[in-house]
């Protein structure tokens, strides 16, 4: 939220300027009928106070209109000779004078001083807030990260039973191994989500090959795909050289492939490519699926998030994508979606190119 978005949500009461006029007709009313009796410095303190008021409560505005309107009834009404605006002693000039600036220097004073003051409770609440939110973030990565590890062993004890009694013939115990894995697989993306949060996950840098990355990750995927055509456009004939870590490279591959699989018809090939733009080189996987809608593009970079009606038989908790642009974003590259011209989706990883010696560098001098 802006400061202007605030002055603008301050509510003036609709009935401020005219309550306000309406007191300045009754105070003038009131000090005329004790104008023997009173002095000009009465006059002008109690006139003062009522521009105050309406700066106040009613803004700048009608604070300046109020003083203008005092000046006038000061020297209209209580200034020599009365009923006229002509002045008879000069001096009244200057107290006429120095009562409109301070009148108005008083009324821009104190508005902005209201102003600051609830700027400054504006800006100790959001900070308050933000604390607050910092907080709840730090405890859920905490319990997160504990539930999480607990999970663990028990998980494996139940999968390595399962498999134990399958191998024996049992065909439920099959089952529960594969469920049993799908949770595992589950415990350790929040494991991972928590580690990226956190900072605490260890990034290898290193230079390697597009050519291999994507060659690994594909022999990763490979049972997943389950046959399925796969173009492959990379490097087109130089080799690629980026500076990321392999195996996390291949995760995030691997999760977009299967994500590809999962989100598009069985008989459309998906395509990888890769290309070097500057110093990023540029890893893309595309589908030709349903795409994701316009209001979803960022959203599905945040972790848990599934679109409302997604078969429940598809897809998994809404990790992965979450967990695949952290991992870019640690390695000094991004993940972003764009649909595909045609129909469908492209993923785009960037990686930070490697700086490689010239290549005059490598050649022996002859
Ligand atoms: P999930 O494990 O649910 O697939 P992800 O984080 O990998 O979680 O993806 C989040 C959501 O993004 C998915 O539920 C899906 O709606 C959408 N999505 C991801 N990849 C694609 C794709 N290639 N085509 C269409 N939608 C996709």
């Amino acid at each position: 939220m802006d400061i202007d978005s605030t002055r603008n949500k301050k509510r003036r009461h609709p009935l401020g300027w005219a309550l306000w006029l309406a007191a300045l007709v009754l105070v003038t009313a009131t000090l005329l009928s004790f104008r023997d009796a009173l002095d000009k410095a009465h006059v002008g303190l109690i006139y003062l106070l009522l521009v105050l008021g309406a700066a106040a409560t009613a803004g700048l505005g009608a604070g300046l209109l109020t003083a203008l309107l005092t000046f006038l009834s000061f020297n209209f009404f209580f200034l020599l000779p009365y009923h006229t605006f002509a002045i008879h002693d000069p001096l009244d000039w200057l107290i006429l004078g120095s009562y409109l600036v301070t009148a108005s220097v008083a009324a821009a004073l104190l508005t902005r001083a209201e102003r600051e003051a609830s700027e400054r409770i504006r800006l100790a609440r959001e900070a308050e807030h933000a604390a607050a939110l910092r907080e709840i973030d730090r405890l859920k990565d905490a319990v997160l990260a504990a539930v999480s590890h607990d999970l663990r062993t028990p998980l494996t004890s139940i999968q390595a039973l399962a498999y134990e009694m399958a191998s024996e013939g049992d065909e439920r115990a099959a089952i529960i191994g594969t469920e049993a894995d799908r949770l595992n697989r589950y415990v350790a993306s929040l494991l991972d989500l928590s580690a990226l949060n956190s900072g605490a996950l260890r990034i290898n840098l290193e230079a390697n090959t597009v050519e291999d990355v994507v060659g690994a990750s594909l022999a990763h995927v490979a049972t997943a795909l389950d046959g399925r055509a796969i173009t492959t456009r990379v490097g087109e004939g130089s080799v690629m050289v980026g500076r990321f870590d392999f195996v996390y490279t291949v995760r995030i591959l691997a999760n977009l492939l299967e994500n590809a699989h999962k989100y598009s018809p069985p008989d459309e090939p998906l395509e990888i490519g890769a290309r070097q733009v500057g110093d990023v080189v540029e890893i893309t996987v595309s589908d030709r699926g349903t795409g994701v809608p316009d209001a979803e593009r960022d959203r599905i970079f945040e972790p848990f998030y599934r679109p409302t009606g997604s078969p429940p038989d598809v897809g998994g908790a809404g990790l992965g994508l979450a967990i695949a642009q952290r991992l870019a974003r640690a390695q000094g590259g991004d993940l972003r979606f764009e649909p595909r011209r045609g129909g469908g989706s492209t993923f785009t990883l960037t990686l930070p190119a490697a700086k490689l010696p010239a290549v005059d560098a490598l050649t022996p001098a002859s």
